[in-house]
């Protein structure tokens, strides 16, 4: 029997959204503003199209304006920006999330930075990048799955995060070096991995707190984690598997979560964990921008 907590994002990211659907009605009742979210998802990638309506539902729930642009995969550039200034001048909408990753004609960086920073709930323009790495937090949209993470980690060890090691592997701009910044910030020892890390099993063992977000299906094993760690798997790996002759496809982590929960003292399942926290922090971060 694995002995590590659970650490259970679905019903955290449920109490969240319960919390924010009551902030939603103050905010409709008292100064008569409705969060509007809209979201823009150009291509017909399978994995995209449930992340987008999963993000539409969820916002239908809290109470939001909620609004979806699907786009043909051959979309110009220039149309997609066009939509984007569009968005960026409507009244009625909050936040703007284009979803990643977008077809290779189009230039992520420039459609990324084309929304405004003040309705950037994905947190990835560079002026939000900037003030969450300068420390100025508060006043930065955070890139919601570290935020998520960030949240699971107070929840196990507080706010004050003095003389804790987090060892992230991974480096991406929208997981790995965010989630540097929040721990940093909440005063953790922060190492950051990557795939020309050297010895990366014993890095990963000095690890009070282990956040994997490699894309690699169950790379960590239970012998790299330190006894006691808190672990959070980002990873979302879709890997085919045999069961009766019949072929199927099952959700893993980057985090072989047998072994690992025999070991840390708590951890996050796949599904179950981040994901939904990761939907959660968007609605917190498209109530936050109504709200200001
Ligand atoms: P990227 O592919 O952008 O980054 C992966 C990182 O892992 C890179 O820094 C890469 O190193 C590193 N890496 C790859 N192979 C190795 C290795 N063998 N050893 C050490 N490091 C390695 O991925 P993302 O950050 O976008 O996503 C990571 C995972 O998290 C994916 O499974 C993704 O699906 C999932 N995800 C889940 C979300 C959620 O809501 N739960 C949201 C976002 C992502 P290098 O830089 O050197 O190439």
């Amino acid at each position: 029997m694995p002995t590590a907590e659970r650490i259970d994002g679905k019903a955290k990211a449920a109490e969240i959204a319960e919390s924010i659907r009551k902030d939603v009605a103050v905010l409709k009742n008292e100064r008569g503003i409705t969060p509007g979210l809209a979201v823009v998802i150009v291509g017909h990638d399978p994995a995209s199209q449930v992340y987008v309506r999963n993000k539409k539902r969820t916002a239908e729930s809290c109470g939001f304006h909620s609004v979806l642009h699907e786009l043909d995969a051959d979309t110009r550039q220039d149309e997609v920006l066009d939509l984007i200034a569009e968005l960026n001048n409507d009244p009625a909408v909050h936040g703007i999330l284009v979803q990643l990753p977008l077809p290779k004609h189009l230039d992520e960086q420039l459609v990324t930075q084309s929304i405004v920073p003040h309705k950037d709930v994905d947190g990835f323009h560079f002026e939000n990048i900037g003030r969450l790495t300068a420390g100025d937090i508060d006043n930065a949209f955070v890139p919601c799955t570290p935020a998520g993470c960030m949240l699971m980690i107070e929840d196990q060890l507080g706010r004050d995060l003095s003389g804790l090691n987090a060892v992230i592997v991974g480096r991406s701009n929208i997981v790995g070096k965010p989630m540097a910044a929040l721990l940093l910030a909440a005063n953790a020892t922060v190492t950051i991995c990557h795939s020309r890390t050297k010895e990366l099993p014993q890095v990963a063992r000095h690890a009070d707190i282990l956040v994997a977000a490699v894309g690699r299906p169950e790379m960590i094993r239970g012998d790299w984690v330190k006894p006691g760690a808190v672990v959070i798997d980002v990873g979302i790996n879709r890997i085919e598997v045999v069961t009766d002759g019949e072929k199927r496809h099952r959700l893993t982590g980057d985090v072989a979560y047998e072994e690992a929960a025999n070991v840390a003292a708590a951890i996050t399942p796949v599904p179950g964990g981040v994901g939904p926290m990761t939907i959660a922090m968007l609605m917190a971060n498209t109530l936050k921008s109504a709200s200001s």
